[in-house]
Protein backbone atom coordinates (compact mmCIF):
# COMPACT_ATOMS: atom_id res chain seq x y z
CA UNK A 1 0.00 0.00 0.00
CA UNK A 2 0.91 3.35 -0.85
CA UNK A 3 0.29 5.84 2.09
CA UNK A 4 -0.78 9.29 1.45
CA UNK A 5 1.22 11.81 3.03
CA UNK A 6 1.25 15.40 4.14
CA UNK A 7 4.47 17.09 4.92
CA UNK A 8 4.54 19.88 7.38
CA UNK A 9 7.58 22.85 6.36
CA UNK A 10 8.69 21.76 3.29
CA UNK A 11 10.50 24.89 3.04
CA UNK A 12 12.31 23.89 6.42
CA UNK A 13 16.32 22.01 6.10
CA UNK A 14 14.46 18.83 6.87
CA UNK A 15 11.21 19.52 4.70
CA UNK A 16 13.38 19.93 1.85
CA UNK A 17 15.49 16.47 2.87
CA UNK A 18 11.98 15.03 3.41
CA UNK A 19 10.58 15.94 0.06
CA UNK A 20 13.82 14.82 -1.36
CA UNK A 21 13.68 11.66 0.16
CA UNK A 22 9.62 10.72 -0.69
CA UNK A 23 10.69 11.30 -4.38
CA UNK A 24 12.69 7.54 -4.68
CA UNK A 25 9.86 5.72 -2.21
CA UNK A 26 6.61 3.61 -3.58
CA UNK A 27 5.70 3.37 -0.13
CA UNK A 28 4.64 6.68 0.55
CA UNK A 29 3.35 9.53 -1.84
CA UNK A 30 3.66 13.26 -1.18
CA UNK A 31 -0.15 14.28 -1.60
CA UNK A 32 -0.01 17.79 0.12
CA UNK A 33 2.91 20.40 1.96
CA UNK A 34 1.88 23.20 4.35
CA UNK A 35 3.67 25.79 5.69
CA UNK A 36 3.68 28.93 7.72
CA UNK A 37 1.35 31.38 5.63
CA UNK A 38 4.88 33.39 5.05
CA UNK A 39 6.50 30.39 3.37
CA UNK A 40 3.34 28.93 1.39
CA UNK A 41 3.32 28.55 -2.01
CA UNK A 42 6.53 26.65 -3.01
CA UNK A 43 6.38 24.44 -6.06
CA UNK A 44 7.31 21.11 -5.03
CA UNK A 45 6.61 19.39 -8.62
CA UNK A 46 3.06 19.34 -9.13
CA UNK A 47 1.78 20.37 -5.95
CA UNK A 48 2.24 23.85 -4.35
CA UNK A 49 2.34 23.97 -0.75
CA UNK A 50 -0.08 25.87 1.15
CA UNK A 51 -1.26 26.80 4.85
CA UNK A 52 -4.18 24.94 5.49
CA UNK A 53 -3.43 22.16 7.47
CA UNK A 54 -6.88 20.91 7.98
CA UNK A 55 -7.12 20.39 4.18
CA UNK A 56 -3.97 18.81 4.60
CA UNK A 57 -4.84 16.50 6.90
CA UNK A 58 -7.99 15.61 5.18
CA UNK A 59 -6.17 14.10 1.93
CA UNK A 60 -3.79 12.23 3.68
CA UNK A 61 -3.59 9.53 5.73
CA UNK A 62 -0.27 10.41 7.54
CA UNK A 63 1.68 13.33 8.16
CA UNK A 64 5.18 14.09 9.19
CA UNK A 65 6.23 16.93 11.39
CA UNK A 66 9.32 18.77 11.73
CA UNK A 67 9.00 22.07 12.47
CA UNK A 68 8.29 23.98 15.75
CA UNK A 69 6.68 23.01 19.48
CA UNK A 70 4.13 25.67 18.08
CA UNK A 71 3.13 24.62 15.26
CA UNK A 72 3.63 20.68 16.47
CA UNK A 73 0.96 21.64 19.42
CA UNK A 74 -1.48 23.15 16.93
CA UNK A 75 -1.74 21.07 13.97
CA UNK A 76 -1.87 17.85 16.85
CA UNK A 77 -4.79 19.12 18.11
CA UNK A 78 -6.46 19.18 14.20
CA UNK A 79 -5.07 15.69 13.61
CA UNK A 80 -6.56 14.75 16.69
CA UNK A 81 -10.48 15.61 15.47
CA UNK A 82 -9.72 13.81 12.19
CA UNK A 83 -7.54 10.50 13.98
CA UNK A 84 -4.81 10.93 11.71
CA UNK A 85 -1.47 9.30 12.10
CA UNK A 86 1.41 10.99 12.68
CA UNK A 87 5.42 10.73 12.50
CA UNK A 88 6.84 13.70 14.92
CA UNK A 89 10.10 15.20 14.61
CA UNK A 90 10.39 18.26 16.23
CA UNK A 91 12.11 18.69 19.07
CA UNK A 92 12.52 21.29 22.10
CA UNK A 93 8.68 20.27 23.20
CA UNK A 94 7.25 21.46 26.00
CA UNK A 95 4.52 19.41 28.66
CA UNK A 96 1.64 21.29 26.93
CA UNK A 97 3.36 20.28 23.38
CA UNK A 98 3.65 16.63 25.29
CA UNK A 99 -0.06 16.79 26.38
CA UNK A 100 -1.69 17.61 23.08
CA UNK A 101 0.07 14.51 21.46
CA UNK A 102 -0.73 12.68 24.69
CA UNK A 103 -4.22 13.16 22.83
CA UNK A 104 -3.77 12.56 19.36
CA UNK A 105 -2.01 9.04 20.61
CA UNK A 106 -5.57 8.04 21.96
CA UNK A 107 -6.70 8.27 18.62
CA UNK A 108 -4.42 7.41 16.42
CA UNK A 109 -1.44 5.90 16.31
CA UNK A 110 2.35 8.28 15.95
CA UNK A 111 5.65 7.84 16.06
CA UNK A 112 7.89 10.20 18.06
CA UNK A 113 11.52 10.10 17.78
CA UNK A 114 13.91 13.09 18.80
CA UNK A 115 16.17 10.71 15.95
CA UNK A 116 15.32 9.04 13.51
CA UNK A 117 18.41 7.88 12.39
CA UNK A 118 19.20 4.05 12.67
CA UNK A 119 23.07 4.43 14.42
CA UNK A 120 21.46 6.82 17.13
CA UNK A 121 19.05 4.28 17.68
CA UNK A 122 21.51 1.75 17.83
CA UNK A 123 23.60 4.16 19.80
CA UNK A 124 21.15 4.14 22.73
CA UNK A 125 21.32 0.37 23.28
CA UNK A 126 24.96 0.66 23.21
CA UNK A 127 25.35 3.37 25.94
CA UNK A 128 22.39 1.41 28.42
CA UNK A 129 24.41 -1.87 28.33
CA UNK A 130 27.68 0.50 28.71
CA UNK A 131 26.00 2.19 31.99
CA UNK A 132 24.75 -0.66 33.78
CA UNK A 133 28.00 -2.95 32.92
CA UNK A 134 30.07 0.21 34.04
CA UNK A 135 27.72 1.96 36.77
CA UNK A 136 27.63 5.07 38.08
CA UNK A 137 31.51 4.64 39.20
CA UNK A 138 32.24 5.88 35.85
CA UNK A 139 31.57 9.21 35.02
CA UNK A 140 28.95 9.50 32.07
CA UNK A 141 29.00 12.87 30.17
CA UNK A 142 27.15 13.63 26.82
CA UNK A 143 28.16 16.28 24.39
CA UNK A 144 26.56 17.25 21.70
CA UNK A 145 27.12 19.79 18.61
CA UNK A 146 25.04 21.36 15.75
CA UNK A 147 24.76 23.97 13.78
CA UNK A 148 24.19 27.87 14.37
CA UNK A 149 20.52 27.91 13.74
CA UNK A 150 19.32 25.13 16.06
CA UNK A 151 16.94 26.94 18.66
CA UNK A 152 16.25 24.17 21.14
CA UNK A 153 19.40 23.07 23.85
CA UNK A 154 20.59 20.51 25.02
CA UNK A 155 19.33 18.50 21.51
CA UNK A 156 16.41 15.83 21.71
CA UNK A 157 19.17 13.16 21.10
CA UNK A 158 21.38 14.08 23.91
CA UNK A 159 18.68 13.92 26.47
CA UNK A 160 17.54 10.26 24.89
CA UNK A 161 21.18 9.37 25.09
CA UNK A 162 21.31 10.73 28.78
CA UNK A 163 17.89 9.11 29.63
CA UNK A 164 19.18 5.94 28.29
CA UNK A 165 22.59 6.17 30.51
CA UNK A 166 19.98 6.45 33.14
CA UNK A 167 18.11 3.86 32.32
CA UNK A 168 21.59 1.78 32.60
CA UNK A 169 22.71 2.93 35.91
CA UNK A 170 18.94 2.22 37.18
CA UNK A 171 18.66 6.20 38.23
CA UNK A 172 16.11 8.63 38.17
CA UNK A 173 17.46 11.14 35.68
CA UNK A 174 15.97 14.60 36.55
CA UNK A 175 17.83 13.77 40.09
CA UNK A 176 21.02 13.24 38.29
CA UNK A 177 21.55 15.22 35.60
CA UNK A 178 23.44 18.68 35.29
CA UNK A 179 22.81 20.70 31.76
CA UNK A 180 26.16 22.51 31.22
CA UNK A 181 28.11 24.56 34.30
CA UNK A 182 29.24 27.52 35.82
CA UNK A 183 31.05 28.85 38.54
CA UNK A 184 31.53 27.41 41.39
CA UNK A 185 30.17 23.78 41.27
CA UNK A 186 32.35 22.13 43.63
CA UNK A 187 33.46 18.05 43.09
CA UNK A 188 31.39 15.93 40.68
CA UNK A 189 28.98 14.44 42.55
CA UNK A 190 28.96 10.16 41.62
CA UNK A 191 26.10 9.18 39.36
CA UNK A 192 25.67 12.41 37.93
CA UNK A 193 25.16 12.56 34.35
CA UNK A 194 26.07 16.16 32.37
CA UNK A 195 25.30 16.97 28.94
CA UNK A 196 26.99 19.94 27.46
CA UNK A 197 25.72 21.52 24.05
CA UNK A 198 27.96 22.80 21.35
CA UNK A 199 26.78 25.52 18.67
CA UNK A 200 28.58 26.52 15.56
CA UNK A 201 28.69 26.58 11.32
CA UNK A 202 26.75 24.17 9.74
CA UNK A 203 27.21 20.97 11.94
CA UNK A 204 24.05 18.36 10.86
CA UNK A 205 24.30 16.59 14.76
CA UNK A 206 27.16 14.80 16.70
CA UNK A 207 26.53 13.10 19.70
CA UNK A 208 29.54 11.48 22.13
CA UNK A 209 28.63 10.08 25.50
CA UNK A 210 32.16 9.34 27.04
CA UNK A 211 32.91 7.27 30.20
CA UNK A 212 35.08 7.91 32.29
CA UNK A 213 36.67 5.14 34.58
CA UNK A 214 40.36 5.19 36.71
CA UNK A 215 42.63 5.19 34.40
CA UNK A 216 40.63 4.55 31.31
CA UNK A 217 38.01 6.18 29.15
CA UNK A 218 34.75 4.86 26.94
CA UNK A 219 33.61 7.35 23.86
CA UNK A 220 30.57 5.89 21.82
CA UNK A 221 29.50 8.57 19.34
CA UNK A 222 27.23 9.73 16.41
CA UNK A 223 27.60 11.84 13.39
CA UNK A 224 25.36 12.40 10.82
CA UNK A 225 26.46 14.18 7.84
CA UNK A 226 23.52 14.58 6.05
CA UNK A 227 19.78 14.85 7.04
CA UNK A 228 18.43 12.30 4.26
CA UNK A 229 19.43 9.47 7.40
CA UNK A 230 16.35 11.32 9.64
CA UNK A 231 13.94 11.41 6.47
CA UNK A 232 14.59 8.25 5.59
CA UNK A 233 13.76 7.37 9.17
CA UNK A 234 10.72 9.42 9.23
CA UNK A 235 9.70 8.51 5.68
CA UNK A 236 9.87 4.34 6.90
CA UNK A 237 7.94 5.14 9.98
CA UNK A 238 5.36 6.97 7.83
CA UNK A 239 4.59 3.91 5.57
CA UNK A 240 4.78 1.42 8.73
CA UNK A 241 2.35 3.63 11.45
CA UNK A 242 -0.39 4.01 8.74
CA UNK A 243 -3.02 0.98 10.07
CA UNK A 244 -1.90 0.73 13.21
CA UNK A 245 -3.62 0.80 16.94
CA UNK A 246 -4.30 4.57 18.38
CA UNK A 247 -1.10 4.97 20.74
CA UNK A 248 2.40 6.78 20.47
CA UNK A 249 5.72 4.20 19.11
CA UNK A 250 9.26 5.35 18.59
CA UNK A 251 11.44 4.66 16.58
CA UNK A 252 13.13 1.29 17.74
CA UNK A 253 9.21 0.21 17.43
CA UNK A 254 9.79 0.90 13.54
CA UNK A 255 12.67 -0.65 13.27
CA UNK A 256 11.54 -3.49 15.28
CA UNK A 257 14.34 -3.54 18.29
CA UNK A 258 13.25 -5.24 21.46
CA UNK A 259 12.31 -2.57 23.86
P1 LIG B 1 13.75 24.72 9.94
O1 LIG B 1 13.62 26.00 10.70
O2 LIG B 1 14.72 24.66 8.79
O3 LIG B 1 12.30 24.30 9.35
C1 LIG B 1 11.10 24.42 10.08
C2 LIG B 1 9.95 24.46 9.07
O4 LIG B 1 8.70 24.46 9.79
C3 LIG B 1 9.96 25.69 8.17
O5 LIG B 1 9.68 25.29 6.85
C4 LIG B 1 8.79 26.52 8.73
O6 LIG B 1 8.21 27.37 7.74
C5 LIG B 1 7.87 25.39 9.14
N1 LIG B 1 6.78 25.82 10.03
C6 LIG B 1 6.83 26.63 11.11
N2 LIG B 1 5.59 26.81 11.62
C7 LIG B 1 4.75 26.07 10.86
C8 LIG B 1 3.35 25.84 10.88
N3 LIG B 1 2.57 26.43 11.79
N4 LIG B 1 2.82 25.01 9.96
C9 LIG B 1 3.59 24.42 9.03
N5 LIG B 1 4.93 24.62 8.94
C10 LIG B 1 5.49 25.42 9.85
O7 LIG B 1 14.08 23.60 11.01
P2 LIG B 1 14.74 22.15 10.81
O8 LIG B 1 16.22 22.24 10.94
O9 LIG B 1 14.14 21.49 9.60
O10 LIG B 1 14.21 21.43 12.12
C11 LIG B 1 12.82 21.35 12.43
C12 LIG B 1 12.63 20.57 13.73
O11 LIG B 1 13.04 19.20 13.53
C13 LIG B 1 13.47 21.08 14.91
O12 LIG B 1 12.70 20.93 16.09
C14 LIG B 1 14.68 20.13 14.92
O13 LIG B 1 15.29 20.02 16.18
C15 LIG B 1 13.98 18.85 14.53
N6 LIG B 1 14.87 17.79 13.99
C16 LIG B 1 14.60 16.52 14.39
C17 LIG B 1 15.32 15.47 13.86
C18 LIG B 1 14.92 14.05 14.26
O14 LIG B 1 15.54 13.07 13.77
N7 LIG B 1 13.89 13.89 15.11
C19 LIG B 1 16.35 15.68 12.94
C20 LIG B 1 16.60 17.01 12.54
C21 LIG B 1 15.84 18.06 13.06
Amino acid sequence: MTAKLLILGPSGRMGRALIEGAAGRTDVRVVAAVDRPEAAGLQIGSLTSTSDAAAGLDASDVYIDFTSPAATRSVAALATARKRAAVIGTTGLTADDEAALAELAKVAPIVVAANFSLGVNLVLGLVRTAASVLGPEWDAEVVETHHRAKRDAPSGTALMIARAIAAGHGSDYDAVKRHSRDGDIGPRPRGEIGVSAVRGGDVIGEHTATFFGAAERIEIGHRATSRSIFAAGALRAAAWVVGKSPGRYDMLDVLGFAH
